[in-house]
């Protein structure tokens, strides 16, 4: 029996070249339809082409490996403004990220609530939830962020100690 203090090291531990993890389980998704409104004029437009990309989501940590979305999208083309435009798939992930929405938010709420240096981060991303993100990824991320909102964290504390410290100082204006 194995003691409780006794853990082995993650078996990926010391891989430096990603093309030696362990291969991604493919979920398919689709966002596939005949007509869409233009985002223009809202006229109603016909699927032009149909088309593919693929996602880093959240991986499987239980079974250790990456998870990745097929997500198959159609095109339209709206004849009135003259102009081609993908089906909506901004719930997934931003236009052409090769991530989605729920992996950026963990990897910039890693760096800056929880205060760790990107390289920690990307490390935990891995270890933890499964998905390699390069830690100058993560570091575009956050940088985009500050230009977007500003931090809303500028002491590298977590949030729960800001709000802890804001309360014990300074009295609400
Ligand atoms: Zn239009």
């Amino acid at each position: 029996m194995r003691c409780p203090a006794v853990y082995p090291p993650d078996p990926t531990l010391g891989i430096t070249d990603p093309q030696m993890l362990p291969p991604p389980k493919l979920l398919r998704r689709s966002r596939n339809y005949e007509h869409r409104p233009c985002p223009e004029c809202g006229k109603s437009c016909p699927r032009d082409r149909v088309r593919t990309r693929t996602l880093h989501d959240l991986g499987d940590a239980v079974g250790g490996r990456p998870r990745d979305i097929q997500l198959t999208y159609s095109q339209h083309h709206c004849t009135r403004c003259r102009h081609y435009f993908p089906a909506d798939m901004s719930d997934l992930a931003a236009p052409k990220a090769l991530y989605t929405h729920r992996v950026v938010a963990l990897a910039v709420r890693l760096v800056v609530e929880d205060g760790l240096p990107y390289q920690t981060a990307s490390w935990h991303l891995w270890r933890d939830h499964r998905v390699f993100v390069p830690y100058a990824t993560i570091q575009n991320w956050v940088e985009a962020r500050g230009k977007k909102g500003g931090r809303s964290n500028p002491c590298g504390l977590p949030r729960l100690g800001l709000f802890w410290n804001s309360r014990q100082s300074s009295p609400s204006p």
